[in-house]
């Protein structure tokens, strides 16, 4: 069976593109691995943030979107994501989010874990959990030390009416295991994950549905070695009744996008070929790259895109 590997990327919605990049890798100290745009509105950007090695499991995408209105935390959406942390530096990023005037709570606990909440430029709600082992490098080029510094992601919650059908779901096709539970919180791990590998389900019967739109969720994307794989979880996605679209070229993955029972986008993107295919390690994110379609129309394409 064609298993899950945890979190490819998660995307998500800004408005300002320049505040956006600003916080992710100069608060954040995420690298800049891809400047591109949204394959379907090529007027607006597509910013991908990573590790050094713009590695799977790592990576937080955006489309800045400058007219959209403000999105609010709701049901069937992916409510809060999560990064990994060195055990023992959330007192360096308290200090750190102070200081940059960032909206935070207190270091908490749940589970075996501490964590930190805080929200983004566009209202995104973020958590830095700490972890005894580091699993990804960090963004040698950043100025938060690298001790402290953000090594991929933990995982994401989901906000769902009825928890039953999406665990069913992770469980299942998915391989995820079911490892804790507190009240109303499931949490579910990939067993073949490096980083990304936790998933939260929070069910909450009479929560209202959210609004998809500034400092949202838009999909959640999951990993898998090959296009081979890809196309077997298709088919089993298929089988038991779900629409996942066709194997999509993104460029750096293949992709197929489906929604799961409570709504929530989710996709299934393929390891390779991975960020470098067109840009060596050192100068990613340095180029604005464009889909070969769009190529032609470079000039006007770099007019109307917002200024960074
Ligand atoms: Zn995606």
């Amino acid at each position: 069976m064609s298993k899950i590997k945890g979190l490819h990327h998660v995307t998500a919605i800004a408005t300002s593109a320049k505040r956006n990049l600003d916080f992710y890798t100069q608060v954040l100290g995420l690298r800049l691995v891809k400047k591109t745009v949204n394959f379907d509105d090529p007027e607006t950007y597509h910013l991908y943030f990573g590790n050094e090695g713009g590695e799977p499991g790592t990576i937080l995408t955006f489309f800045p979107w400058d007219d959209v209105d403000p999105g609010r935390r709701g049901a069937s959406q992916a409510t809060e994501v999560a990064f990994r942390v060195p055990k023992g530096s959330l007192e360096w990023w308290l200090q750190r989010l102070d200081e940059r005037q960032v909206i935070y709570n207190k270091p908490a606990h749940r589970f075996d874990e501490r964590y930190l909440v805080f929200l983004d430029p566009d209202g995104l709600k973020l958590e830095l959990v700490e972890v005894d082992e580091e699993r990804a490098a960090p963004f040698a080029g950043s100025e938060v030390p690298g001790e402290y510094a953000i090594r991929g992601f933990f995982g994401v919650t989901l906000t769902v009416n009825d928890a039953a059908d999406s665990a069913t779901l992770l469980t299942g096709v998915f391989g995820y295991e079911k490892i804790a539970q507190h009240v109303n919180r499931h949490r579910y791990a990939s067993t073949d994950a490096v980083v990304g590998n936790i998933i939260d389900l929070v069910e909450l019967p009479h929560e209202e549905e959210g609004v998809i739109a500034g400092g949202s969720v838009h999909h959640v994307a999951f990993r898998t070695e090959s296009v081979e794989s890809q196309a077997a979880i298709r088919q089993q996605l298929r089988d038991l009744g779900y629409q996942p679209t066709p194997q999509i070229d993104r460029d750096y993955f293949m992709a197929i996008y489906f929604r799961e029972p409570q709504g929530i986008l989710f996709e299934i993107a393929t390891d390779p070929p991975g960020f470098t295919v067109d840009e060596p390690i050192e100068e990613l994110g340095t180029h604005l790259k464009l889909p070969e379609q769009y190529e032609d129309d470079r000039e006007e394409i770099e007019k109307s895109l917002q200024v960074l």
